[in-house]
């Protein structure tokens, strides 16, 4: 028969590496926990209209890479390709809006998009996100990148470098659209069909289009920066004044505009270029007019999403994946039946102490148990045979020193033992 794979590009997480995995979400929880973020937990899928509207349906995500499907009911649905949509929603549904401003909220969850699978790109990935609503100051921008790069250097990570760009506001756009397409003009025959469409749709997101053709074009075109109206202006100096106050190095780097409608003002991104092509680690920015265009009051909002998979890659670049434990404190031994029955209650009352204990549950021989404990990375083995029941006494085995020492058979010694006192 044949057998059944998984769906490509997605990922078993297995045991070995989910220990790398849950030593990021406790560092990303504690970090977020020292800046007020509070988690949320969104469906798997929405409405396929909140991403057309939210995200927008002229961005490669929606437009291109979203898992759509019809529901028996006739409705539209797909798989969450990102998470600002889905928060956005939740904190209209909820009324989140109405509560005590700024509202910071985090994430970490999976998302799904059909794309080219490659190093550092899956079609199922998990992001690390964050939301802060209710500040139009540069001061929430400027939280949020210290948020992330706080993490960065929880991790021990040095070699990530911080972007920042400002797209401009609503007020700002009209002019720099204007300068986009006269820009494009000369080049419309030159650019890919999306992108001829987008120049109607879109024109920001023809900078955004990874053909060789369209993004040398987009080299040269209008930069966001020339065209920022005084606010958006003032907002931006403050923010890198934030960022000087609090020793962030960044550069200013006017090719970022990312690929999601929502964006306007700040967009920043944090890139680590040792891990190849997809060295886009961290990428964000300011949604002031997210919440309004699906149907919510006009608050404005700051975030970032990060991927889980490119920043594991990071971390073993920079040989930062710490030593991280595994394997039970405790195997007990047993030595025939009457042996079987006692390391079976004993490893009971240890664990019941929230000792990580383990015994034979296969009827295996001595030398099998000794082969399992030993790959299992147990810390501790016991042996107990008849003899040692019968002198309520045993030896307990030091797997990584190799002494033994003289131990009773109750959980106080043997915790005392094992615990180092
Ligand atoms: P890219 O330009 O690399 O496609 P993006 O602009 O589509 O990124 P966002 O939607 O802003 O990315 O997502 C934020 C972060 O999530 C990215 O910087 C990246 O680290 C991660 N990410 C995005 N798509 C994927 C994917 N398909 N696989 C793994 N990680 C991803
Ligand atoms: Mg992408």
């Amino acid at each position: 028969m044949n057998r059944i794979q998984k769906p490509k590009g997605t990922l078993d997480i297995l045991p070995g590496d989910i220990e790398l995995w849950q030593y990021i979400e406790g560092a990303v929880r504690e970090e977020a926990k020292i800046n007020g973020f509070s988690e949320i937990r969104m469906p798997t899928f929405e409405a396929t209209e909140l991403f057309c509207r939210g995200v927008g349906d002229t961005t490669d995500v929606v437009g291109k890479e979203m898992y759509t499907f019809t529901d028996k009911d006739g409705s539209s649905l797909s798989l969450r390709p990102e998470g600002t949509a889905g928060v956005a929603r939740s904190v209209i549904e909820n009324g989140l809006y109405a509560g005590a401003m700024p509202l910071k909220l985090f994430y970490l969850s999976n998302f799904f998009r059909r794309e080219k699978p490659q190093a550092g790109r899956s079609r199922e990935f998990w992001q690390f996100g964050t939301e802060l609503y209710g500040s139009s100051s540069p001061e929430a921008d400027a939280q949020v990148i210290l948020l992330a790069n706080g993490l960065f250097k929880r991790l021990g990570l040095t070699k990530v470098t911080l972007r920042i760009n400002s797209i401009g506001c609503p007020e700002c756009r009209p002019s720099y659209r204007k300068a986009l397409l006269d820009y494009f003009a000369n080049y419309e025959s030159e650019l890919c069909d999306t992108c001829r469409e987008r120049l109607n749709k879109n024109p920001l997101r023809v900078l955004d289009c990874k053909s060789p053709v369209c993004s040398g074009i987009a080299k040269n075109a209008p930069k966001t920066l020339e065209h920022l109206c005084a606010g958006c202006e003032s907002h931006f100096e403050k923010l890198k004044e934030l960022l000087d106050l609090c020793g962030v190095e960044y550069t200013v780097d006017p090719s970022i505009v990312r690929g999601l409608d929502y964006y306007t003002g700040t967009v920043f991104e944090f890139t680590v270029d040792s891990i190849g092509a997809q060295s886009t680690v961290c990428g964000g920015g300011r949604y002031d007019g997210l919440l309004a265009s699906i149907g919510g009051p006009s608050l404005p909002a700051v975030g970032f999403g990060m991927g889980i998979t490119r920043l594991i890659q990071a971390l073993k670049d920079e040989s930062l994946v710490p030593e991280l434990k595994t394997g039970c404190d405790i195997y007990i031994a047993p030595l025939g039946e009457a042996a079987g029955k006692q390391a079976f209650l004993l490893a009971h009352q240890l664990r019941e102490k929230g000792v990580s204990a383990e015994t034979d549950v296969c009827g295996r021989s001595l030398k099998a148990q000794m082969k399992y404990a030993d790959k299992a990375g147990a810390r501790y083995v016991l042996v107990v045979g008849d003899n040692e029941i019968a002198e309520n006494s045993a030896e307990l085995r030091n797997m990584q020193g190799g002494e033994r020492i003289k131990v009773s058979l109750s959980t106080e010694d043997i915790i005392d033992l094992i615990a180092g006192k």
